[in-house]
């Protein structure tokens, strides 16, 4: 490949660096997020010809656009094999039709039920191959609302050359999930149960990586959504759907669970680079920052409220940082909103700002029994079995107020990892595979530790 794209940082003032060091990097020295300098274009002719691509096929002319020279085309291809090797589904993301205009687009095959396995089996992938060719170690570092730690951990659980620290707000995610995580024997493996909020495990996180000294010398790296290689290898199934799908002269419209904006985002870059995406909808639950934003281009944070959609309880969206720095272009902008938001808890957009973004997405919050009720018509209308995220998802869909032909809901978690919430609803435990009824017998392993910077950092400084 003669490619050399280059990436910078949303706020303007960290080196720019290739892709190898960017996926390493994490978040960038001066607080800000990795992006490309441009978005790479794909040709209709080729878009058109991925109907008679696999998935796999697919993701190596979506991702290698991104790559440079650090990796040969054969050693893609066999990283892009090895990593869905271990889906539950041949299609890797299948799609289900609901009725003329609605699918779902399945994102649970993989090892963990959620779709973080697909960025994070082709991360873990990737990495290995980079720290064997240079014998390299690294210690990973990362936040999770409930599913990126377990997607992590179980693609890191089989790579010497790296330990693997991740935090998850204490009580706050469902016994499944946890323990996804916590029942990974494996001795490069920690979980930290934190006693805060998601938004309390991520702060942490941030600071210890703000600290650029102790970061180069532990040789720390982040792998939450703020990792760029996760949003790319993301994009693979907004362009897998419309392959998928007969979808040419008819209005499409994606619906996405929302939490870190990670998800969507890989939506609207796929639009960018030439796929037809009418809308893109932020669905959200309680927690719905991102909808009033795009209501009123107020940006404000509130406290965090407990759900039973757990993996977006989110306030802080780390990724619309990116789509701030693509609309506006600008990072000096970009860099004095951050620093409001951090000082005051909020910010406002500019008007022309906000019409931009509302010509590419649209925003709808979904109540707790609002979700509770599609869960149980889902199941009674088409005998499918929802997640609540999925849920949020669909839901919000409905509320849009233009017509769509095609409304896609990205159904982001296998309803067994919140089996409690969905068989409470439809009396119905059917849905739970062996799989997961296994993970709930086995032991587990986790350190509960205070919301303190300090006491995570010596827990992580005294297991390196
Ligand atoms: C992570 C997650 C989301 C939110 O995705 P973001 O990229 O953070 O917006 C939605 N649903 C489930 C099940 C998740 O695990």
């Amino acid at each position: 490949m003669i490619n050399s794209l280059k990436y910078i940082s949303t706020r303007g003032s960290a080196p720019e660096l290739s892709f190898k060091d960017v996926i390493f990097e994490g978040l960038a020295s001066d607080g800000g997020l990795y992006v490309p300098k441009h978005w790479p274009c794909l040709s209709n002719e080729l878009i058109d010809s991925f109907s008679s691509m696999t998935y796999q096929e697919i993701a190596y002319e979506v991702i290698s656009p991104y790559i440079d020279s650090t990796l040969s085309d054969e050693d893609l291809k066999a990283i892009i094999k090895k990593s869905y090797s271990c889906f539950d589904n041949t299609e890797i993301t299948p799609l289900t039709k609901l009725d003329n205009k609605n699918y779902l687009l399945e994102l649970y095959h993989g090892p963990t039920y959620a779709f973080k396995d697909v960025a994070m089996q082709f991360i873990s992938q990737l990495m290995n191959f980079y720290l064997n060719e240079n014998k390299q170690s690294i210690n990973i570092l990362g936040a999770t609302s409930g599913d990126t730690g377990a997607a992590a951990i179980e693609g890191f659980k089989n790579v010497k050359s790296a330990k693997i620290f991740i935090l998850h707000p204490y009580n706050k995610i469902s016994e499944v999930q946890r323990k996804f995580m916590t029942t990974i024997k494996s001795e490069n493996v920690f979980n930290i149960a934190i006693k805060g909020s998601f938004d309390d495990c991520q702060n942490i996180i941030k600071k210890i990586f703000s600290d650029n000294d102790y970061k180069k010398e532990k040789s720390l790296t982040a792998i939450n959504s703020i990792n760029w290689s996760r949003i790319m290898c993301q994009m693979v199934y907004y362009f897998y759907t419309l392959s998928r799908i007969k979808s040419k002269d008819k209005k499409v419209l994606f619906s996405v669970p929302t939490g870190n904006f990670g998800d969507i985002l890989a939506g609207y870059i796929s639009k960018k680079m030439g796929l037809k995406i009418d809308m893109l909808n932020i669905a959200t639950n309680d927690n719905d920052i991102l909808t009033r934003t795009l209501m009123t281009g107020r940006h404000q944070l509130q406290g965090v409220i407990e759900t039973t959609s757990p993996s977006i309880d989110i306030q802080i969206s780390s990724n619309f940082e990116r789509l701030l720095y693509d609309i506006t272009q600008d990072s000096n902008y970009v860099s004095n909103l951050m620093n409001e938001l951090k000082r005051t808890g909020k910010y406002t957009l500019k008007e022309n700002d906000l019409i931009t973004m509302r010509k590419s997405f649209c925003s709808y919050s979904v109540s707790e029994e609002e979700s509770a009720n599609i869960i149980k018509n889902t199941f009674e209308k088409y005998k499918v079995i929802i997640d609540p995220h999925t849920a949020v998802g669909l839901s919000s869909a409905q509320k849009c107020d233009k017509e769509y032909d095609i409304m896609i809901t990205l159904s982001t978690a296998h309803p067994a990892k919140f089996k409690d919430t969905v068989s409470n609803l439809l009396h119905n435990e059917e849905f739970i595979t062996k799989k997961v009824s296994n993970i709930l017998k086995l032991d587990e392993n986790m350190t509960i530790l205070d919301n303190d910077i300090d006491v995570v950092r010596n827990f992580i400084t005294g297991n390196i």
